[in-house]
């Protein structure tokens, strides 16, 4: 089993996901008392949080890249970042460390096709639904992206940071990203890319009418899958 090295703390409410979602995996795929090979360093998510807000994403690289090469000299053989938003940095991870960042937005992508899906909802981060770097990956493989408008997008973001990241499920919150989801989805949305990490602590499968893609289940299967693959 190749050793996976995970950039994590971002939040630590989602990094449990991961740490659960991918032994259960490994458990899963190869039986008997298997577990999941990992590394991860965890960050301290306010000081990743108040650079991001001041948009200080230079300052976020260094910092992403320097734990990177801490994973690799410890023994990692790819990385996984266990965040939407800090996707941002892949390619500079990529180039600095030598290693394969398994991409959340990749995986994600190969999902959807599997399932069919040409349209989608993208909700996330103000960063991941506005930016470029995410939906670029999505529409390179023939996928329709559709982000909500800008006060809704306001409301996933502040949502995130203000509850979800501190562990506060909110039944409110619940309803008004239903409310968001169904919006989008009378506009042609077939599916919605929960592209959070911790959006899956809100919404799952079956409390809307369209398809659910929950990114960190994908994510964390996909890095299991990578670390077996003989
Ligand atoms: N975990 C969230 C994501 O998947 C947000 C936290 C962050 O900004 O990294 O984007």
């Amino acid at each position: 089993m190749k050793k996976i090295g995970v950039l994590g703390g971002m939040s630590w409410e989602s990094s449990l996901e991961y740490y659960r979602i991918m032994n259960e995996e490994v458990k899963d795929q190869l039986g008997k008392t298997h577990s999941a090979n990992f590394l991860m360093y965890s960050f301290d998510f306010h000081q990743v949080e108040v650079l991001q807000h001041e948009n200080k994403w230079d300052e976020l690289t260094d910092l992403m890249v320097d734990e990177a090469k801490n994973l690799k000299a410890a023994g990692a053989d790819f990385i996984v970042i266990a965040t939407n938003t800090m996707h941002l940095m892949a390619p500079a991870i990529e180039k600095e460390t030598g290693l394969k960042v398994l991409h959340i937005a990749e995986a994600t992508g190969q999902e959807i096709i599997k399932r069919g899906l040409k349209k989608v909802l993208l909700l996330g981060t103000k960063f991941t639904m506005e930016g470029a770097f995410y939906r670029d990956i999505l529409e390179a493989m023939g996928i329709e992206v559709m982000i909500p408008d800008e006060e809704d997008r306001q409301r996933v973001h502040d949502i995130i940071y203000h509850e979800l990241i501190l562990g506060d499920i909110k039944t409110g919150s619940k309803k008004a990203y239903v409310d968001i989801i169904e919006k989008m989805a009378l506009k042609g949305a077939s599916g919605v890319i929960l592209g959070c990490t911790e959006i899956p602590l809100l919404i799952q499968e079956g409390d809307v009418s369209i398809d659910v893609l929950d990114t960190t289940f994908i994510h964390a299967k996909a890095a299991v899958k990578n670390a077996i693959i003989r």
